[in-house]
């Protein structure tokens, strides 16, 4: 289990699982396999599968404990979730020790403040809610799930469901109950949801997705990146945008800032899908960036 201290703040990588992903040339439809001999941890066995070619891809949460505070960041796609569409075959009826490894972490469902959701996408949003008989209720009986405002009505009275339909099962059961049951709170760009702690726009991945930056006035930061970097890769051609990305050139526009930031304050990036570590720093290279994987505590 991977934990990492910034200032005051500790964050705790939360595995749903870690496994062989797609193919770069589908994840990036841009993609030149060029940028692969950019720097050998490209190549690395933590970022790429070579029996496959497929890069390797992780689901977690990221666990921030702060100021008193147990908040957990993406929620990924949850067990025993009937996914039909081809797309999500790889969400259908999962069974992961998801909540397994967050008590290994010292935390059990009730003891968690804050759920934060950077996007409601299939896979940051499926531990929402868990079965119970035939109804999906809420995992966390004593937090406050906090979405951007934008990205729910996007996915409400917004245009979601027409770019992405496949999602539009996930919004019933993992985003629905929640908000039935009045544990939403809505948050806006700017809004701060603990000390050092706040909500940033990331438009691209969807037009309003959210990321978290902290800045503990000492020096000392971290970015929960949501889904604005897939892959290492990106940060060596911040130009590919995912073929999941409803605006690509929003999420290279995006993208670019994000790595600025980082190579510019020394703050942890902590992505939602990259192999081990699953966090690191970022530094100028040339006329372009490179990544230096975190050491965990
Ligand atoms: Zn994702």
């Amino acid at each position: 289990m991977e934990t990492f201290t910034v200032g005051s703040a500790s964050v705790t990588r939360i595995e749903e699982v870690l496994e062989v992903g797609f193919k770069p040339s589908f994840l990036f439809p841009k993609f030149d396999p060029s940028v692969l001999a950019r720097d050998p941890i490209l190549t690395s066995p933590n970022f790429l599968d070579a029996a496959s070619g497929c890069v390797r891809s992780s689901i977690h949460s990221w666990l921030i404990r702060l100021d008193g505070r147990t908040i957990l960041v993406d929620t990924c796609s949850g067990n025993g979730k009937a996914r039909a569409l081809p797309l999500f075959k790889r969400f259908h009826m999962l069974n992961f020790p998801y909540l397994d490894n967050l008590a290994a972490a010292g935390v059990a469902p009730e003891d968690v403040d804050i759920v934060f959701c950077t996007h409601l996408h299939i896979d940051h949003v499926g531990w929402n809610t868990r079965a119970d008989g035939d109804a999906w209720v809420p995992t966390f009986p004593n937090a406050r799930y906090i979405f951007g405002k934008a990205e729910l009505e996007h996915w409400t009275t917004g245009a979601g469901p027409q770019v992405f339909p496949e999602n539009v099962d996930v919004i019933e059961d993992s985003v629905k109950p929640v908000l039935d049951a009045g544990m939403v709170e809505l948050v806006e760009p700017g809004d701060t949801i603990a000390p050092g702690l706040t909500v940033e726009a990331a438009p691209g991945h969807t037009i309003t997705q959210l990321i978290l930056v902290y800045d503990d006035g000492a020096g000392h930061g971290f970015v929960v990146s949501a889904d604005c970097l897939h892959q290492p890769i990106q940060i060596y051609a911040p130009e590919l945008s995912s073929c999941f990305c409803e605006a690509p050139d929003a999420a290279e526009e995006t993208r670019q800032r994000l790595l600025a930031h980082c190579a510019d304050t020394g703050a942890l990036l902590l992505p939602m899908h990259f192999g081990p570590p699953h966090a690191g720093t970022i530094v100028r290279e040339g006329d372009g960036y490179a990544f230096r994987p975190a050491t965990p505590n």
